[in-house]
């Protein structure tokens, strides 16, 4: 599947999209978030590390200065926030390639913000539609990715029609 669009009604129901995705990801994943400010992002990111069986000690939040944050589950979680990064090479020296392709899934808030550079598997684009709706659209850019996306379709229970 190329791509795949749903809409949430309230936090909890991305929440839980994110969720089936940490469910579903295998090492190396990279994910994309792209949004404006306080359209979901992280709350999707939080739902990805619950899905990965992140503690709740280990709470996943926007990291206002902090590019980088690393929660341990089943796999690790390497949640990127690029909002306060201008520079492709500030994130060469970040050690991003290291991190997305290694053992963990990869997550990046702000992605558009250089994503000419970043290699992934799929891209997710949240849109604020009224307060408590969002409209996810999940695009494939890979095989792998493509393959995520028929799981979540098929899983998915919330979203199935639009708003
Ligand atoms: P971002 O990381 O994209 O800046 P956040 O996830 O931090 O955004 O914030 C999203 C805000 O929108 C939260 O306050 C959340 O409670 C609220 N919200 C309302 N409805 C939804 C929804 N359907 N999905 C996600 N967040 C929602
Ligand atoms: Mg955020």
């Amino acid at each position: 599947m190329e791509r795949w669009e749903t809409t949430t009604g309230a936090p909890e129901e991305t929440r839980e999209l994110g969720k089936l995705l940490g469910e579903f990801a295998a090492a190396g994943l990279v994910v994309l978030l792209n949004g404006d400010l306080g359209a979901g992002k992280t709350c999707f990111a939080q739902g990805v590390a619950s899905g990965l069986g992140v503690s709740s000690a280990s709470p996943v939040t926007s990291p206002s200065y902090t590019l980088l944050n690393i929660h341990s589950g089943r796999l690790p979680l390497y949640h990127f926030d690029l909002y306060r990064l201008s520079q492709v090479d500030d994130l060469a020296d970040l050690g991003y390639d290291e991190f997305a392709e290694g053992d963990g899934l990869t997550l990046v808030e702000w992605a558009d913000r250089m994503t000419d550079a970043l290699a992934a598997s799929v891209d997710v684009f949240i849109e604020h539609l009224t307060e408590q709706h969002r409209k996810l659209c999940f695009v494939a850019l890979d095989d792998r990715g493509r393959d995520l996306l028929a799981q979540l379709a098929g899983t998915a229970q919330i979203g199935d029609e639009p708003a």
